[in-house]
């Protein structure tokens, strides 16, 4: 049974899976890097950091996390991607030339605003965190270009979606984990982790009456 404070995994394969660790040890979550199999579990939730999707989707494979990461985000499990992680997310990514984990109804396309050169920083509107300006850091970020209805839009930037929710899995195409607001982090935590343990709870319930 998962209890308080959560503990979440952070995918640490590749990418900047540190500053995850550091935002997510800073709103007093429990982490675990998460390099093999058995690290995943008892977690009450994944992180997949941004970094490069290619490589990222190769190690997934070559450490034999592909499979049990798809099965728990198939299952109600929490999982964020940032960034690369979010193209891994994505049913769809025409120009990944390796398999996406294929969780999230949308197409996303990699480097879609530009080169690295492209890279910005701005904000963006996310109704959901509250009324200050969230400022958000777009690195070679991807852009998400179709989306099926069923997915809840939480962050946009001209009225493109740059933050999205699907039941329990969240993506963001740009990187909570470089700024010190913190409000992304504690989001996931508040509407992912706390409905699993919810879940949780009740199923414990039900098995007891
Ligand atoms: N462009 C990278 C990719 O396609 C993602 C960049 C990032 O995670 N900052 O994997």
């Amino acid at each position: 049974m998962a209890t308080l404070p959560p503990t979440i995994g952070i995918l640490a394969l590749q990418g900047d899976f540190r500053e995850h660790i550091t935002s997510l040890e800073s709103i007093g979550v429990e982490t675990r890097e998460v390099r093999h199999p058995q690290h995943l579990n008892k977690l009450d939730g994944l992180v997949i950091p941004g970094g490069e999707s290619t490589t990222i989707s190769r190690l997934l494979i070559a450490y034999h996390l592909y499979e049990p990461i798809r099965k728990l985000g198939q299952s109600d499990f929490p999982i964020w991607g940032t960034c690369a992680g979010a193209i891994l997310l994505a049913n769809h990514s025409p120009a990944l030339d390796r398999p996406t984990l294929e969780l999230i109804p949308m197409t996303i396309e990699r480097n879609g605003f530009g080169r690295q050169i492209n890279s910005f920083e701005t904000n963006i509107s996310a109704p959901r965190l509250g009324s200050d300006p969230y400022r958000a850091i777009f690195i070679r970020a991807p852009r998400i270009r179709s989306i099926d209805s069923n997915v809840k839009i939480i962050g946009t930037l001209n009225n493109e979606p740059v933050a999205v929710q699907y039941g329990t899995l969240f993506a963001t195409t740009f990187h909570p984990e470089l700024t010190n607001d913190l409000r992304i982090h504690q989001f996931f935590i508040d509407q992912c982790v706390q409905t699993t343990i919810s879940l949780q709870k009740r199923k414990n319930l039900e098995a007891m009456s």
